[in-house]
């Protein structure tokens, strides 16, 4: 059966894992979410599993863990809206209505501070493989919703936001596999469709 998923009214989806995230705060006065920005990440790099990425995002992660958390994460406070696991599993951190710290510094065609009118989205995976046939079901059903109660009118990756300083989703993202399974039309993905300068 096709997952489907709703956004309800607080801006939580009921079906998935609910995690609040204390690293939220309120978008700008009028700013509704248009952008849905895809990420990945995993922790520690490169390897899958665990529940570090929500220690990550609870601010629960024991940094002396492991040397890269201890080099990189110590006193970092990050989230998402949702992280997508390997299974297709969905976690969600942060209302949608709210203002998630996941992009950073960021330029949408021209408009900064992405972190404002997106929703981030993160699979678990790296930039060195590809993500399961999982991931996307949950991640086209997901964007369906998200589209069905939000003005999102754009997709985009962390690298084509912040290029230059971000690589993810990575090389092994499949945007066709994902434009064909949210049925969303060429439009949607800019970055794909149309230069990302003048
Ligand atoms: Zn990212």
């Amino acid at each position: 059966m096709k997952q489907r998923f709703t956004v309800g009214a607080d801006g939580w989806i009921a079906a998935a894992r609910q995690l609040p995230s204390p690293n939220v705060e309120a978008r700008p006065a009028g700013a509704v979410p248009t952008l849905i920005v895809v990420h990945n990440i995993s922790l520690p790099p490169g390897e899958f599993g665990g529940g570090a990425i929500a220690d990550l995002f609870l601010n629960r992660l024991d940094c002396d863990a492991h040397p890269y958390y201890a080099a990189n994460l110590r006193g970092v406070r990050v989230s998402a809206h949702f992280v997508i696991h390997r299974d297709g599993t969905l976690e969600q951190f942060v209302s949608c209505d709210e203002r998630a710290w996941h992009a950073g510094a960021s330029s949408f065609f021209g408009r900064e501070r992405c972190n404002d009118f997106s929703i981030g989205v993160e699979l678990e995976g790296s930039d060195a493989s590809a993500f399961e046939p999982a991931q996307y079901r949950t991640l086209a059903a997901l964007a369906q919703a998200l589209a069905a109660h939000y003005p999102i009118d754009a997709l985009a990756g962390h690298s084509d936001i912040a290029p230059g300083r971000k690589t993810d989703p990575g090389p092994h993202f499949d945007w066709t596999r994902l434009q064909r399974e949210t049925s969303f039309p060429d439009q949607y993905f800019p970055y794909r469709y149309r230069p990302a300068s003048p």
